[in-house]
């Protein structure tokens, strides 16, 4: 393995890994949302944050409609975001999200909305409360199951530039111009607009319209529907997402870009780019389309076509942000001018064009109901890097590069997170979540059997916020096995399954798992890599009659991700 993982790693917390930051300082402020501290319990305000409570659980969002002015001299945000939302029970409070740091500045009941009456455009502005985070907005008479809502949310401030991403950030391109982005994975979206900061319920649609002044562009998600020059010095960029979106995937991107297209059969592709990287971004940005196929081969078509394909130069690493992918591993493969894997594999491609845009499958279009089960953003679309190395190069690759991320797994905690309070996962969410779901392949032991399970798993799962529970449901019934131990001991429990192999009598193998689940019972391939044979291990000692001696007697595994114990 190459230096440099388990110490810089262990404190990542959102997407990827952020090494360094180019070209903009961050600085660190603590006023955040604090992590989850084994000692103390979660904070108040991710309790707040985490749990789905009954004013959140009381309402299903359908739209937001952020619009906003950025002015990079003040470092200044304001504008408000329409929320539009049916009550599912009757109610007069609901739960939305702020850092405590921004003004609100009025929210407003829109009536002719609330009554249907489009003549009458009178509002009335509503009561709130704060804590920690948390907007409880209350309403003057009981909204009603059923029945659609919508409120105007008005803020104003100067977001913070936090964690390792930056959160909103406003900063300079290496020319002095203004380079302002947001990226708020780990810090949630609240952290520069209202919304209902959770990962459970997302809007089925959203506008987004950034004011900037003349002369910047603003790239955020979905399909650009045009600019307008308001006649005071700023240009408004309007943008329309046409599907679901989390909240950390809302984004913006200002500076001096250059723009180009292409397409992928009928999928328009954008790129934007700073105009003196412009022809390092054409040439590296053109390997997204051998990306789009491979993924499109393995779970069809790209998932937000209406919106478009858009991958954007950005200061950090890089982050999935939905159908506006943003881009800084400096125009070179590997990952940040690194053999990523250290097998020679990683440096064929662009880790973060294929890694971010991964995400596009798993993370945006599959989602996960809460962060503790963010190995559903993060495992899944590190397995997609396997795939990717399998569709272009070859199977045996696609397992030395999965096999590579074994250097790179902890087994300090489990996979999944507390859940309810914002607890984010550990980085073996990545790595052994990849090891895993490859483990479930040699588990299934069928490859045509294995992609058609892969694309019907996708598409039942696209547009939808899931947890674990709802996967393992799935494999069970799609292959007839009781797949749930081997789930809850990947993911559940920090230790791998061991498998004890007991030599002690002459011509005769003992074999049992060692494991947390009691009724543990995977099948796992044995012998000698020439000819492997078939066991079915459970907690129980067995035995089988063999010739071969304890040093040569091999398990498979590459294909199973597990500890031998030989006795
Ligand atoms: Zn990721």
């Amino acid at each position: 393995m190459f230096a440099n993982t388990a110490n810089t790693l262990a404190k990542c917390k959102a997407c990827i890994f952020v090494l360094t930051i180019a070209a903009t300082s961050v600085s660190t402020q603590t006023n955040a949302p604090q992590s989850m501290s084994p000692a103390t319990g979660p904070t108040r305000s991710n309790v707040l944050r985490g749990e789905y409570g009954r004013y959140r659980a009381n309402n299903d969002l359908l739209a937001y409609d952020l619009d906003i002015r950025v002015d990079p001299e003040k470092k200044f945000v304001t504008g408000k975001n329409t929320i539009r939302f049916k009550m599912l029970k009757d109610d007069t409070r609901i739960q939305l999200d702020l850092y405590d740091n921004l003004k609100i500045d009025k929210i407003l009941f829109r009536k002719s909305e609330n009554r249907g009456q489009r003549s009458d455009n009178s509002s009335t502005e509503l009561k709130y409360e704060r804590d920690s985070g948390a907007v409880f907005v209350d309403f003057p008479a009981t909204l009603k199951a059923g029945r659609t809502y919508a409120i105007d949310f008005y803020y104003s401030g100067t977001p913070q530039t936090i964690g390792r991403f930056g959160g909103f950030t406003f900063g300079k391109d290496p020319l002095n111009r203004p380079w302002i982005f947001t990226a708020c994975e780990g810090e949630g979206a609240s952290i520069w607009w209202p919304n209902k900061d959770q990962w459970k319920d997302e809007v089925e649609s959203m506008h987004i319209r950034v004011a900037v002044p003349n002369g910047l562009t603003d790239v955020s998600n979905g399909k650009f529907l045009g600019k307008t020059d308001l006649g005071d010095g700023y240009t408004r960029w309007d943008w329309l997402v046409q599907y679901p979106i989390n909240n950390y995937n809302v984004s913006l991107n200002i500076g001096n870009y250059v723009h180009w297209s292409d397409r992928l059969g009928d999928l328009s592709l954008d790129f934007y780019a700073l105009p003196e990287d412009l022809d390092k971004a054409k040439t590296q940005f053109a390997q997204a389309k051998g990306m789009l196929e491979a993924f499109q081969h393995y779970f069809g078509n790209y998932p937000f076509k209406k919106d478009g394909y858009k991958l954007v130069q950005a200061p950090y690493s890089g982050m999935e942000h939905q159908s506006a992918v943003t881009y800084g591993n400096r125009f070179k493969n590997g990952y940040l001018e690194r053999d990523w894997t250290g097998v020679g594999i990683s440096t064929r491609f662009d880790f973060i064009i294929i890694h971010e845009s991964g995400h596009e499958w798993f993370g945006n279009s599959v989602t996960a109901a809460d962060r503790s089960d963010m190995w559903i953003h993060e495992g899944w679309t590190t397995y997609l890097e396997c795939l990717y190395v399998e569709f272009m190069y070859g199977k045996d690759d696609g397992l030395k590069y999965t096999n590579a991320y074994k250097s790179k797994v902890m087994n300090q905690r489990p996979i999944i997170a507390p859940r309810g309070v914002n607890a984010t996962p550990p980085q073996d969410q990545y790595f052994k979540g990849a090891l895993f779901i490859n483990t479930l392949r040699s588990i299934v032991d069928d490859d045509k059997r294995w992609w058609t399970l892969l694309r019907d798993f996708y598409d039942h799962f696209k547009y939808r916020t899931i947890m674990m529970e709802d996967i393992v449901a799935y494999f069970n019934q799609k292959t007839g096995m009781n797949l749930t131990p081997i789930f809850d001991q990947y993911l559940r429990h920090t230790a791998l399954p061991v498998l004890e192999l007991d030599f002690a009598e002459a011509g005769t193998v003992r074999y049992r798992w060692k494991t947390d689940e009691a009724g543990f019972a995977m099948p796992v391939k044995i012998g000698t890599r020439a000819r492997w044979q078939l066991i079915r291990p459970t907690t129980e000692w067995q035995s089988m009659k063999s010739e071969l001696k304890k040093e040569d007697f091999s398990v498979a595994t590459d294909l199973y991700y597990v500890e031998v114990k030989k006795l």
